[in-house]
């Protein structure tokens, strides 16, 4: 069975992304995609600057939907939200729920995980007493709980808190302080029955030069057979398919047997052959 070229992450205007939903879908189309799937950031009252408001949200869905029907035939467009762990308002109604932990809540207030270097650097100092362990052992508790608390489908960039760490310049990826509890959310998500993206959105934005997660991390959840996909995390509509084929590349070269895509009857494992995406 041949791979289907899809992504799921995406976002647009109605939250931070740089394309409307419908130049999305024709750049989509122009790259021969046959399925899209939108994940508007869920509305987050205590930080409004990268997620859609709830008038927002509905014409995001309306939207969505009048696009479905407009390119029927063309390709399959699937309605999602990227929820947040702390967003107040449950994920109903959507085709599929991506699960995330943007902001930790610590000191009596949310800290965002991934708006800058400066802020992470900051929330380490006046949160957690200069212990940067400590920053990432209470982002890996929270997402534990990720699958539960969002009831998502897909758990968004697993090791995101290793978004401004490249080259171990902050910590030390192999402590076992970082570790520890990075691999206790894996065993709590994995009972979660979530799927696990290798997400390529940090390259293509210039932070990263590889995806989420780390390959360590991803030779683990191949060999606990957890389920993995490739998605984007798109904001624009030059990144919907980025660096996919060194991604199922990596995917193969970490132990990943399959990539899960969503069929015509709920989630299918497509086997990972040696054929260019
Ligand atoms: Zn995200
Ligand atoms: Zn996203």
């Amino acid at each position: 069975m041949r791979y289907p070229r899809c992504n799921l992450h995406t976002h647009t205007v109605f939250c931070d992304g740089e394309n409307t939903a419908e130049e999305m879908v024709q750049a989509a189309i122009a790259d021969r995609m046959e399925l899209l799937g939108f994940s508007g950031h869920s509305y987050t009252p205590f930080d409004l600057s990268c997620c859609m408001s709830p008038e927002n949200t509905g014409a995001y869905r309306a939207e969505i939907a009048r696009l479905r029907e407009a390119y029927r035939g063309q390709i399959r467009i699937l309605c999602g939200i990227e929820q947040d762990f702390y967003s107040p308002e449950p994920a109903t109604g959507y085709d599929y729920v991506i699960g995330s932990v943007h902001y930790l809540w610590a000191g009596g207030s949310y800290l965002s995980v991934d708006e800058s270097r400066e802020s992470f650097c900051r929330a380490v100092e006046e949160q957690f007493g200069g212990d940067v362990y400590r920053l990432t052992a209470c982002y890996y508790e929270t997402l534990a709980q990720v699958g539960y608390k969002t009831g998502c489908d897909i758990v968004g960039h697993f090791d995101l808190v290793e978004k401004f760490n490249e080259g171990d310049c902050l910590f030390s990826t192999s402590d076992y302080r970082y570790r520890r509890p990075m691999l206790d959310a894996l065993e709590q998500l994995l009972r979660q029955d979530v799927i696990f993206e290798i997400n390529t959105g940090a390259m293509s934005r210039g932070y990263r030069s590889t995806p989420y997660p780390s390959a360590y991390l991803l030779r683990r959840i191949a060999e606990k057979r957890g389920r993995v996909m490739l998605n984007s995390d798109a904001h624009s509509k030059n990144a919907l398919m980025w660096k996919f084929d060194e991604a199922a590349q990596y995917a193969r070269s970490c132990g990943v047997g399959g990539l899960t895509v969503p069929g015509e009857h709920g989630w299918q494992v497509i086997p990972l052959g040696r054929e260019r995406l």
